[in-house]
């Protein structure tokens, strides 16, 4: 909101006004909303840092396009780990900048996001850490180090169980309680393994895993965490006591 044009002696309260515009990145056009005031006595059109921010929708659409990382899972994926933007940056050997602009907003090249997706594979940042062991220091490196030889593992057995789950032929061997959690419906997801009553596929939950992610990145409002942690009690069983 402005309290005042910035062109003409009027002043007032200006509320903003929206419309559609085209907006072009990398050659490509996005139909996008644009915010903007225009003042009543002038006509003067001004836009403001604060209000909704066209280029930004742009670069959204831009990265939904092309399958590539959104700032926020940038962000949260790296937090994840406890890593600093420096130390991160660092590690990439990129500019601590770089980085902090994809943070922000900024529109990443398609072979950064590349890099990003590849090292937000847990064996993969566990590789670039210890092919790098002067970039953190000794306590984070080797929590980190520990923290994601876990979700490797974790992975690994769920990964396992989703095998064994797989044909749906072999549901009726496997407890009742679970049979409640996975269902498998012929017609949902071209019959692989969802949750119960969902149409979200457990293999999901196993790529989350494999990418570095929890289980809190994982729960949605169709999935709940009753029905993820009884998946994982019975597949700590099957590990565990696999003659059982
Ligand atoms: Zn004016």
């Amino acid at each position: 909101m402005l309290e005042y044009c910035l062109n003409c002696d009027y002043e007032n309260e200006i509320k903003p006004d929206r419309a559609a515009v085209t907006v072009t990145v990398r050659g490509e056009y996005f139909e996008v909303t644009e915010e903007f005031y225009k003042c009543p006595v002038c006509g003067e059109k001004f836009t403001s840092s604060l209000g909704h921010d066209a280029l930004d929708e742009a670069y959204r659409e831009y990265r939904r396009r092309h399958d590539m990382l959104q700032p926020e899972e940038i962000r949260h994926w790296r937090s994840h780990y406890g890593l600093t933007q420096i130390e991160l940056s660092r590690l990439l050997d990129w500019e601590a900048a770089t980085l902090s602009s994809y943070e922000n907003g900024a529109l990443q090249e398609k072979s950064e996001d590349t890099l990003l997706k590849f090292i937000m594979a847990p064996q993969n940042l566990l590789n670039l850490i210890t092919s790098k062991p002067h970039i953190l220091n000794v306590e984070k490196q080797n929590q980190l180090l520990a923290q994601l030889s876990a979700n490797k593992t974790v992975a690994k057995h769920v990964e396992q169980l989703y095998t064994i789950y797989s044909p749906p032929n072999k549901l009726g061997e496997h407890s009742e309680e679970n049979k409640q959690n996975i269902s498998y419906e012929p017609f949902v997801q071209n019959g692989i393994p969802v949750f119960a009553n969902t149409s979200v596929p457990v293999k999901t939950l196993i790529d989350y895993f494999k990418g570095g992610k929890s289980v809190n990145n994982f729960l949605d409002a169709t999935v709940s965490r009753e029905q993820v942690m009884a998946f994982l009690s019975e597949l700590e069983k099957q590990i565990i006591k696999p003659a059982m």
